[in-house]
């Protein structure tokens, strides 16, 4: 009989309490759960919130919109990230991404980490990734550095 391979990978211990968690963090996660429900995607019928808290307290959400043109879709992240930034706030202090997935937590894709990450060089941001019941019970608390360490960089890794 082969033997079975469990790798430990952490994540429960990265998994916290709702309730548990500081009031502003909270708060981003029911940002981002109310901007799903914005969420366009005809296409794969997975509704994605995001947002982001910048230095100012400022809380820039986000949804996932998808395009018939698939590849000119654009994540929730991305799109909370832009809002952000085209608005002037460029220090994110924070993140929250909520989707629902029966397996388990929905984090940033690839594309999104890296994005992300332009914004984290200076300084890692929590990422809080949680199921859209509200209020959840469970979330993943992570951050961007975590989730994609030596990420590009023009300005060199850190
Ligand atoms: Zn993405």
């Amino acid at each position: 009989m082969p033997r079975v391979i469990v790798y430990n990978t952490n994540a429960d211990k990265q998994v916290r309490d709702f309730k548990e968690l500081a009031p502003d963090a909270q708060e981003l996660i029911r940002a981002a759960i109310e901007a799903r429900r914005m969420a366009y995607c005809p296409y794969s019928k997975f509704q994605v919130g995001a947002a982001i808290q910048t230095g100012d307290g400022s809380i820039y959400t986000g949804c996932n919109i998808e395009n018939g043109a698939y590849p000119a879709g654009i994540c929730a992240e991305r799109t909370a990230a832009s809002k952000a930034v085209s608005d002037g706030k460029r220090d994110f202090v924070a993140c929250a991404v909520v989707a629902q997935q029966e397996s388990g937590f929905t984090t940033p894709c690839g594309v999104c980490r890296q994005f992300l990450a332009e914004f984290a060089m200076q300084r890692d941001f929590p990422l809080y990734c949680a199921k859209p019941a509200c209020p959840p019970l469970h979330v993943l608390v992570t951050s961007i550095r975590d989730l994609l360490p030596r990420s590009f960089s023009f300005l060199g890794n850190k």
